[in-house]
């Protein structure tokens, strides 16, 4: 490993391409002649204005999205959103959530806040390690919207297919698998990441919201900063924005877009990940908990038989140069989150460290 980076599987902030680190690294003290650091920058500026702008069309670019939906950097990070989609979408008051695990359920209990909650289907029975049967889910007419968590990134599970929202609009939560593969962004209403898991640094929401669900008829006690027409008639910059998230992030866009953009990230994905889970699935010492069909792309929790020896693995694994494989404290064991960012390289490296341990231990 170059400049004596160690193989960093954290769930977020998280390990970014390293092309992109250097092209700020050599950007730092003078952006392309301006005299200045982009953090020095103002946001007014022609030279930001600029970067935002390519930002959004470089994202525009790589998502395929539609005219008619608006791009918003909203600072926050996801967990803003959490509200400021009820505050936003509930017109009626209602709307269905699908309970799927830790993000969901956070997402659940700041909705309450503001209208009725339906909690359509939820995986809680069994610990939120599989993505319940959403084909046929009972949704009352006057519901606002479907909001589902895409990619639990402390439980593991991904959406194989969507679920049949009835004709209603559907609301998702991207943040752990933004720009993993490729998404037809018409087949929502809203979606949104935050960015620290697969894109860039913290402190960064991206919302693409279509056009018509944006109100202006909202409860006049909505904080200005929370409504979805502020920042869209602001060009996401009613107040000063996340600049340096926004640079950093448009760079990353540049660099998926060099790769061949999110087809090829799918690609690139599917097969880093099966190095991962085909040897979970041969190991007699680690066992995957999600199932199989419902198993994430990008975050992959994983137990041996006892706390203890979890532990241990932590330790080893630590001590061999792999970084930040404890799972979550809500629910232990292992994670291994290896986003677009993670070389094919560091995952086979962790499997045969993972290995060596085994066959020590075993
Ligand atoms: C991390 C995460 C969040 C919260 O993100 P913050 O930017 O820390 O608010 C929300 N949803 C999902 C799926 C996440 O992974």
């Amino acid at each position: 490993m170059k400049y004596g980076r160690t193989y960093n599987f954290s769930a977020g902030p998280a390990t970014m391409p390293e092309p992109v680190l250097e092209e700020i690294r050599d950007e730092m003290m003078n952006y392309r002649g301006s005299g200045m650091c982009v953090m020095e920058m103002s946001h007014r500026s022609k030279v930001f204005q600029q970067i935002i702008d390519e930002a959004e069309a470089d994202l525009r670019e790589l998502m395929g999205i539609p005219d008619n939906y608006k791009v918003l950097f909203v600072q926050g990070g996801a967990t803003l959103q959490f509200a400021m989609i009820p505050m936003n979408l509930m017109k009626n008051g209602k709307a269905v959530y699908i309970e799927t695990g830790a993000w969901s359920k956070k997402a659940i209990a700041e909705a309450k806040k503001y209208g009725e909650v339906i909690v359509a289907a939820s995986s809680k029975d069994q610990n939120y390690s599989y993505i319940p049967d959403c084909s046929d889910l009972d949704i009352p007419e006057d519901t606002d919207y479907v909001y589902i968590c895409e990619n639990e990134t402390i439980h593991g599970v991904t959406w194989p297919k969507l679920p049949n929202t009835k004709g209603h609009i559907l609301v998702s939560d991207q943040s752990s698998m933004f720009l993993s593969k490729p998404c037809n962004v018409s087949d929502y209403g809203l979606i949104y990441g935050g960015v620290q898991k697969n894109v860039g640094p913290a402190g960064l929401a991206i919302v693409i919201i279509r056009e018509d669900l944006i109100r202006e008829d909202l409860d006049p006690k909505t904080p200005i900063y929370c409504r979805y027409d502020t920042h869209a008639n602001a060009g996401s910059m009613y107040n000063t924005p996340n600049c340096w998230a926004i640079y950093v992030c448009g760079k990353v866009f540049k660099y998926l877009k060099s790769l061949g953009g999110l087809e090829a990230m799918a690609r690139i994905n599917e097969d880093k990940a099966k190095v991962f889970y085909d040897f979970l699935d041969q190991s007699k010492m680690f066992t995957g908990t999600v199932r199989k069909q419902d198993r994430s792309l990008m975050n992959i929790p994983f137990v041996t038989e006892s706390k203890e020896l979890d532990a241990e693995v932590v330790a080893y694994t630590k001590a061999h140069g792999f970084e930040n494989l404890k799972g979550h404290k809500s629910v232990g064991g292992l994670r291994a989150s290896i986003y677009n960012a993670m070389p094919k390289e560091g995952v086979e490296a962790l499997v045969e460290c993972l290995k060596k341990f085994e066959t020590e231990r075993g």
